[in-house]
């Protein structure tokens, strides 16, 4: 009787561990079961390699891409195509992060009930329309668009140029066409830094909208000459940023100081990457060290910033401080990030207004009721200035941010000005 059980001890403990190897199975199934469906040795899904399934759709209801056996077929409008690109992603996944990449799993409609589904069908948020718009508006030049719903975080779109037609495969494209300019890439801000200055002299400067300046053109700060196109003349905080006078947010970033100027650098996410569904933004950079922390007020110092972090800053201005995190997918993300107490967004907010009223001229956004900030970036080397535009509009009914760059575009009021317009009559018909 003692034999037996002695003999029967290893059995027990066999069974024990075939139990506990089933139960791990099962738990590592409802966890990675997507993720095994998704390896590439599932045939079920994968023919030499490649997707066979699944289905996306833009805001409209425009099939983008369709996975099938004979490999992954785009949008049949060529214009549509270029203008996706660099959001759905290209067939020998030259542009990184697209969403065909991204969503892989929900592409391949796996479920743990059943196994893998007969494919999935994602449908973005981001309209194949306004893309096209932007890209058209762009007309040929370099650059990067970007469009959201503020109150959701939902990308209505992402363009960026040159692009280039992913049926082509992706061949005798232009030079630098995989970048994706808005998320991707870190371009001198110009002007459009004035909105940070701005926001770090409403928190830290008490008396600030009760100070006068005068601007007579240029000026001495910290010992750098400080110059503006012309004598701004007179005024107050608000006619300061309308006006976009260098020699008043010189001084500001210098009474600031490089510490508390870098922590809103940092603060308002123009040093930080964010994340897309996924995607990790690029970096902008901030330098006040020495004698570039006057220009680095103005917007003329060795900065540089990404167009999807002004975008999310704007975004926040709009939404009484809080940027959504932005998503690709319809019906937007839930979360949210305070970049701005709700009483220097306002704040900005009104600045923003005033200077579509003063300089950028509400007559030339008809229908629409815009805060906005411009730039004209020096780039050097002999080439024009990046030509920028970043806003929103005001109307709670029709809740969208923005952001254009145009590379060595010229005037920032002007050609970013006008492509701007263009986009958000051309939004006006998503709400
Ligand atoms: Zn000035």
């Amino acid at each position: 009787m003692k034999k037996l059980k002695l003999r029967s001890i290893p059995i027990f403990i066999l069974i024990l561990l075939i139990i506990a190897g089933m139960g791990l199975f099962s738990f590592r199934l409802a966890g990675d079961g997507a993720k095994w469906a998704s390896s590439r040795v599932n045939g079920n899904v994968y023919a030499s390699g490649r997707l066979t399934r699944g289905e996306i759709f833009s805001r409209e209801g425009e099939l983008l891409l369709e996975y099938s056996a004979g490999g992954p077929q785009y949008s049949e409008d060529p214009e549509v195509r270029k203008a996706t690109v660099h959001l759905i992603g290209d067939k020998n996944g030259n542009v990184g992060g697209g969403v065909s990449a991204i969503y892989r799993e929900e592409l391949i409609g796996y479920s743990l009930a059943e196994g893998v589904a007969s494919g999935g069908k994602l449908s973005l948020s981001v309209s194949s329309e306004l893309s096209k718009a932007a890209l058209s508006a762009l007309d040929g030049r370099n650059g990067a668009v970007g469009v959201v719903n503020y109150k959701t975080g939902e990308i209505l779109c992402m363009v960026s140029a040159p692009a280039f037609d992913p049926e082509n495969g992706g061949t005798d494209v232009e030079d630098g066409a995989y970048i994706n300019r808005l998320t991707g890439a870190a371009f001198t801000p110009g002007s459009v830094s004035k909105l940070i200055t701005m926001a770090a002299a409403i928190d830290n400067i008490p008396d600030l909208y009760g100070r006068s300046f005068t601007c007579s053109g240029e000026a001495e700060v910290g010992g750098t000459r400080i110059a503006c196109t012309h004598a701004h003349g007179d005024m107050k905080i608000e006619d300061a940023l309308a006006r976009s006078c260098n020699c008043v947010f010189a001084s500001l970033s210098y009474e600031l100081g490089a510490e508390i100027m870098s922590r809103y650098a940092e603060w308002l996410g123009i040093t930080q990457s964010f994340d897309i569904d996924g995607i990790s933004t690029a970096k902008g950079s901030y330098d006040g060290s020495g004698e570039l922390l006057p220009w680095s007020g103005a917007g003329q110092g060795k900065d540089l910033a990404v167009p999807a972090s002004l975008l999310r800053l704007v975004s926040a201005v709009a939404n009484e401080g809080f940027a959504q995190d932005f998503t690709f997918l319809c019906g937007g993300s839930g979360g949210s990030t305070r970049l701005l107490s709700a009483e220097t967004a306002r704040k900005l907010k009104s600045a923003m207004s005033y200077s579509v009223y003063l300089t950028y001229g509400r007559e030339n956004f008809p229908g629409l009721s815009l805060a906005a900030k411009s730039g004209t970036a020096e780039v050097g080397g002999g080439r024009a200035p990046n030509a920028w535009f970043v806003g929103f509009s005001t109307d709670e009914s029709f809740p969208v941010a923005f952001a254009v760059l145009i590379e060595n575009g010229g005037s920032g009021t002007l050609e970013a000005g006008k492509v701007a317009n263009e986009l958000l009559q051309a939004a006006k018909n998503l709400f």
